[in-house]
């Protein structure tokens, strides 16, 4: 049960780490440091393509970062992965809808 380790990865800029450990920190609260996906495999959050998301989003669905998570990829345009449990397609219906309703607001 051991795999590969990927926890307390310093400052990983490529793929080869959990979105959490991707993001930066871009104030003094790291919500990364709570993430459920520290230390798990990577591989996981950027599936290939077509191959499934479901063991990604498990670990989100249980993630208490999993807000912050999402607003972090959808504030940075972030186009790969499961971030906050949602896929690209997911995020990017997510700011379509918040677009319309920033638009019948502000209308
Ligand atoms: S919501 Fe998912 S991807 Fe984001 S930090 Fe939590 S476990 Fe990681």
């Amino acid at each position: 049960m051991s795999g590969s380790t990927h926890a307390g990865a310093s400052h990983a800029g490529g793929s080869q780490s959990t979105p959490a450990e991707q993001a930066e920190s871009v104030d003094a609260k790291n919500w990364q440091d709570e993430a459920n996906c520290l230390g798990v495999d990577p591989d996981l959050f950027f599936p290939e393509r077509g191959a499934s998301t479901r063991e990604a989003k498990e670990v989100c669905r249980g993630c208490v970062v999993r807000l912050e998570c999402l607003e972090y990829a959808l504030s940075n345009g972030e186009k790969f992965g499961i971030w906050g449990g949602l896929s690209e397609r997911e995020r990017r219906r997510l700011r379509r809808q918040r677009a319309l309703a920033a638009r019948k607001v502000t209308a």
